[in-house]
């Protein structure tokens, strides 16, 4: 058997997934949390709150590491100042 590289089971994100990948936002930051799915992944930055579409194929390649997810607060003191 040959060892395939290739064979790696296709990714899935789901929404609030949190990613850091190998590209850099102008602001500075690599983490990315997923808002949006279908054939392009919308993320949004977690430094800035800007959001782009890459194509999953492109999420998938620049995929440095998979973060955990935070733990999803119902109440924050902080949300409403946005
Ligand atoms: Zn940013």
């Amino acid at each position: 058997m040959q060892k395939d590289k290739h064979a790696m089971q296709p990714m899935r994100f789901e929404i609030g997934d949190r990613l850091r990948l190998r590209k850099q936002h102008p602001c500075g930051s690599f983490d990315w949390e997923v808002v949006r799915l279908g054939a392009d992944i919308g993320l949004r930055c977690e430094k800035c709150g800007r959001r782009i579409l890459l194509p999953r194929i492109e999420v998938e390649r620049r995929i440095k590491q998979v973060l955990p997810r935070l733990a999803k607060m119902e109440i924050d003191p902080f949300s409403e100042d946005e």
